[in-house]
């Protein structure tokens, strides 16, 4: 955005550098050209998948599908700096095609009763053809509808566009769950809850982080309450000790998600993961 702003004034802007733009310009038009590469296969483009688990008796419930991009030569590059460059160059469609047809090909490994849940960005809703990746992934799987989850940040439903409610509306009629990610944070308004029947409501980090303090539990407790009376689960996220652990199945969150129980690894231990929940079951 600098880049252009700086294009827009005028030559003359570049005269007023701070030291450091440069180099923070030249990575982001870096990684915005080797992103295109990345999903060649070559890239270091890959899903990992972060456990869930039931807060009643601790049984697996799923997994959350995260990428990660391993830059060949910058090394890891978080999804909080290459999601936005990825959505504001358009580049986030062929992204999230690939995290949905990587997702659904890892859960068709992994026994019936446990889901996917694969987070999809505003842009992916807005734009046509979501539904059709979501069918062509599940074929190519050969995954049930039910068992994959859609993740979304409820900042999407700011603007209150009616083409990515019918496209939520679709996408649920094919018996895919949708769940509202990071509950709490950002724009939020309640009203969103009246205007789209979401299966899950996962509670924001901040909030599970800070679940010691009572003013903190009751706002817990109160979208608990809301959610039951819209039909939705809640998943808390971010759960890092055995006291939030507590604290969250006392409230009556139905699962949760965090470092306490695992962090996104690949796919390869993420089964290795499921043999050891089963063996637990069965001990
Ligand atoms: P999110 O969907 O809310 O995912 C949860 C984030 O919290 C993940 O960060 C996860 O690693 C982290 N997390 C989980 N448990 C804990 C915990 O106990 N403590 C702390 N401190 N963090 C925890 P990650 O993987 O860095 O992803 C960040 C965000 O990037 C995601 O937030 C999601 O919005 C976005 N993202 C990741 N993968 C994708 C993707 O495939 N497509 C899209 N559109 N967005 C993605
Ligand atoms: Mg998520
Ligand atoms: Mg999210
Ligand atoms: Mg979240």
């Amino acid at each position: 955005i600098a880049l252009y702003r700086a294009k827009a004034e005028g030559r003359n802007t570049f005269r007023h550098y701070v030291p450091g733009m440069d180099e923070a310009l030249t990575r982001r038009s870096r990684l915005e050209r080797d992103l295109h590469a990345a999903l060649g296969g070559t890239g270091g483009l890959t899903m990992h998948y972060q456990p869930i688990l039931r807060s009643a008796d601790g049984t697996l419930c799923g997994f959350e599908a995260l990428m990660r991009w391993h830059h060949p030569e910058l090394g890891l590059v978080p999804p909080s700096e290459f999601i936005p460059l990825a959505e504001e160059t358009g580049r986030i469609v062929a992204l999230g095609a690939f995290a949905l047809h990587e997702a659904c090909r890892a859960a068709a490994r992994w026994p019936e009763e446990l889901r996917v849940a694969v987070n999809v960005s505003a842009l992916q809703l807005r734009q046509p053809g979501l539904e059709q990746t979501v069918l062509a992934a599940l074929a190519g799987a050969q995954l049930p509808a039910a068992r994959l989850e859609i993740e979304i940040t409820e900042s999407i439903l700011v603007e209150d566009d009616p083409v990515s409610l019918s496209c939520l509306q679709r996408l649920k009629a094919l018996g895919v769950c949708i769940a509202l990610d990071d509950f709490g944070t950002g724009y939020s308004s309640l009203s969103y809850l009246r205007r789209f029947p979401f299966d899950r409501i996962k509670i924001d980090r901040s909030f599970i982080r800070d679940i010691a303090d009572p003013d903190t539990a009751a706002i817990v407790g109160a979208i608990v309450g809301m959610a039951a009376h819209f039909g939705a689960t809640v998943t808390a996220e971010g759960v890092e000790t055995q006291a939030q652990r507590e604290a969250v199945r006392l409230l009556a969150c139905a699962e949760m998600q965090g470092y306490l129980f695992g962090r996104p690894v690949p796919a390869r231990e993420a089964e290795d993961a499921i043999g050891r929940h089963a063996g637990r079951k069965a001990a």
